[in-house]
């Protein structure tokens, strides 16, 4: 019988994906995992192609993100950016100069005709990661946001508008005409436990899940499908899931992220102080396990790791 450990996939968006990316790729040895990213929060900015979720992956599994946001790379300078808005030219999105190098490098090989996946196999084994970070696709897939102040494009709305506009409807356009990349479709049929991040369910996982068949693929895979709940106490630990799921009409809570991923979940893990509701998600035929989930140090990360393949092997092998 295979173990279940054998191969897991990890879905994940970016800063809370990246947490439990970085425990469970401590834990797991090398081809045992698999990290599926979003990408449809990419854009094109300053001429650059800009990939915020896989840079805030492979930084982190490289040892190099900035511990402080999560994001971007510890230590780096922002001279680039100022230069730009001494022109007058828009410094709302801040990239490093070190990031600045990385997006340089993507963009150009991107016009070499190289594939996302491949200049992030590159990008990553050149930062000495072990396990391979796998953008959703190699199309074009971009979130876009319907609001109270109109239509607005992923970062606008996240970066320049710092989630502030009340949103009615998220739509990801091109993913009806995108497909997942081969390596995707491979780990998914691989999969022996199917993990999804403690990630924004409608910004970072359900961009992944709207790629035609992957959602097919997760509901008819054998491997067992759990999530850890981005929600704890009813907020958000940071950014704006809460924010959406009550503007959306969603219960805030592990509760209402069951429901949200509907039949693809057989368990949750959601935090201790909301243990109490492990009997209403049991009661929709969905395991839960309450734990101390909040990823503050790497130790934490490591930690909950560990918990979440030990409590599925116990549950599901
Ligand atoms: P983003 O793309 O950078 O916004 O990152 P993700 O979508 O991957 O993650 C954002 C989500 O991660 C938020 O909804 C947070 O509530 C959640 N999150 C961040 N840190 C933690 C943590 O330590 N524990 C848990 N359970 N969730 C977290």
């Amino acid at each position: 019988m295979s173990d279940l450990r054998d191969h897991v996939v990890l879905l994940v968006g970016g800063v809370g994906g990246a947490k439990l990316a970085l425990g469970l790729a401590e834990v797991l040895p090398t081809g045992s995992l698999t990290i599926i990213v979003n990408t449809a929060d990419d854009f094109e900015h300053l001429g650059l192609h800009v990939s915020p979720d896989l840079d805030t992956v492979m930084y982190t599994l490289a040892g190099l993100a900035n511990p402080l946001t999560g994001w971007g790379v510890e230590g780096d300078t922002f001279r680039a950016i100022e230069m730009v808005g001494r022109y007058g030219g828009p410094t709302w999105f801040r990239l490093g100069d070190s990031d600045l190098g990385t997006n340089l490098l993507r963009t150009v090989m991107l016009r070499e005709g190289h594939t996302l996946t491949e200049i992030t196999r590159q990008l990553c084994g050149a930062l000495g990661i072990q396990h391979p970070i796998l953008p959703m696709t190699d199309h074009t897939v971009q979130t876009w946001l319907d609001t109270d102040q109109g239509p607005l494009a992923f970062q606008e709305y996240f970066v320049r508008e710092r989630w502030q506009p009340v949103v009615h409807r998220i739509r990801f356009v091109g993913a009806e005409e995108a497909r997942p990349s081969e390596a995707v479709h491979e780990a998914l049929e691989a999969a022996s436990l199917i993990v999804f991040g403690p990630s924004n369910p409608f910004l970072s996982i359900d961009p992944i899940l709207a790629l035609p068949g992957v959602r097919e693929q997760i509901a008819a895979s054998d491997a067992p499908c759990v999530a850890l709940s981005p929600i704890i106490g009813g907020e958000a630990v940071k950014g704006p899931a809460a924010k959406l799921m009550a503007e959306l009409g969603v219960d805030v809570s592990p509760v209402g992220i069951v429901t949200h991923y509907r039949d693809l979940l057989d368990g949750i893990i959601l935090d201790r102080v909301d243990s109490e509701l492990r009997q209403p998600i049991e009661a929709l035929n969905v395991r839960a396990m309450a734990e101390q989930t909040l990823m503050e140090t790497r130790e934490d990360k490591i930690r909950l790791a560990e918990k979440i393949l030990n409590w599925a092997e116990e549950n599901f092998e």
